[in-house]
């Protein structure tokens, strides 16, 4: 009998969480090491939110074990909020707090899916997705979507890959890993694609605040009667990704089971942190728009410096806080005394040799590419654009 379970046992560590953490090793070594690595906002949580957090901390009812779907005060205010910048109706018995979006995903995948049940997987995927519909006793469908088409899957594709074991589509627009963002017809024509085929979207839209050059954020759950489920969090929008606060919204069935499988896996998630996503919904909205414009600012600046290395072709992201240049062109080259045959040895030799971090397309389903996080400080990222145009250039 094995030691470790099969389910487990094959299951590679999440690759963004394992650069993030090669990279701090080397820190640790007392590298400079300049990470585009995981999507991290650079930014410290703002002051009020720290300080309600604090002031929780004081409270002994925060000491205690409290209702495993989240404060109400919380649930309420994630209701608004999804209400508001979805454009859905729910209500705050429609929420579940779960343990950052990650674990949002999770719950959907765990309560969605029965055995060999289908998801139709957009590639180039967020990483985790895959092995999140894994652990449920799922099978990812993967559709590549290439550069040709903005990272954009179409109708087209779909058609090609759904049967009628087809359970769920997921959904991430802002994308991670690409930047793309769909445009509200295409969201309409995609929500209505599934609804005609009673198909579960789940809807990753925790990109949702960052949007530039014009294009427009646009929920397909807003497009859908029933079969959706949002999933979302305060990392991103709120600089808050270590206070692990997520949520799953959807019908009022799923997340009664949801919350349910939460029971017996996390209970409530910490109320500390509760109270802080409490502060960050509620609270002034200022700081939002102040990271949107840094990272618009940044964005540019990247695609800039990428353009303009020889054998790095980018498109411009219009979303998200990331960059996925096609590489191809680079490999076969030796760089640093090393001839690179894919995009692994490409992000290991850039790591190694001039100590900056990104991540390889093969742990987003598209080798050929790698990612670049641009949710670092305008210094460093000016700092690694040279570092890398003396390396690559
Ligand atoms: N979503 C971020 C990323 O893709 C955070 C890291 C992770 O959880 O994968 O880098």
């Amino acid at each position: 009998m094995n030691r470790i379970s099969n389910r487990i046992g094959s299951i590679a560590p999440s690759a963004t969480m394992a650069v993030s953490a090669k990279a701090q090793q080397m820190r640790e070594a007392g590298h400079d090491v300049i990470s585009f690595g995981p999507g991290e906002p650079d930014f410290p949580t703002p002051d009020h939110i720290v300080a309600a957090a604090a002031k929780a901390c004081g409270d002994v009812g925060n000491h205690r074990y409290t209702a495993t779907p989240g404060l109400a005060d919380l649930r309420e205010a994630v209701a608004d909020a999804t209400n508001a910048n979805s454009g859905v109706d729910i209500s705050p018995s429609q929420v579940l707090v779960t343990n950052g979006g990650k674990h949002a995903v999770f719950a959907a995948c765990a309560t969605l899916l029965d055995p060999g049940d289908e998801v139709i997987v957009p590639a180039p995927y967020w990483v985790s997705y895959p092995w999140t519909i894994e652990l449920a006793g799922g099978v990812g469908v993967p559709v590549l979507a290439d550069q040709t088409t903005g990272f954009q899957v179409t109708i087209d594709q779909l058609d090609r890959v759904v049967t009628e074991r087809t359970k769920a589509l997921i959904f991430v627009s802002p994308s991670n890993p690409t930047g793309a963002v769909y445009s509200p017809e295409m969201v309409r024509e995609l929500a209505d694609w599934a609804s005609e085929r009673g198909i579960w979207v789940i809807a990753d839209e925790i990109y949702e605040h960052f949007v530039y050059d014009g294009a427009e954020f646009s929920s397909i759950a807003a497009s859908m009667e029933d079969r959706w489920v949002i999933v979302n969090g305060v990392a991103k929008a709120y600089a808050m990704p270590g206070w692990r606060v997520g949520w799953m919204v959807g019908p009022p069935d799923v997340i009664k089971a949801a919350s349910g499988f939460q029971s017996h896996s996390t209970s409530n998630v910490c109320n500390i942190a509760q109270h802080a996503a409490l502060a960050a919904l509620t609270g002034p909205q200022q700081s939002v728009t102040q990271f949107r414009e840094a990272f618009d600012r940044r964005r540019r600046t990247l695609y800039k410096a990428l353009s303009s290395i020889a054998g790095m072709d980018c498109i411009i992201p219009q979303g998200a806080f990331y960059a996925f240049p096609n590489c191809s062109g680079l490999l076969g080259r030796s760089l640093g005394g090393r001839t690179v045959s894919n995009t692994i040895e490409l992000a290991t030799a850039i790591l190694e040799e001039i100590k900056v971090a990104i991540v390889p397309g093969e742990a987003f389903g598209a080798p050929g590419f790698v990612r670049f996080s641009y949710a670092l400080s305008d210094h460093d990222l000016a700092r690694g654009a040279r570092r890398l145009a003396d390396f690559l250039g």
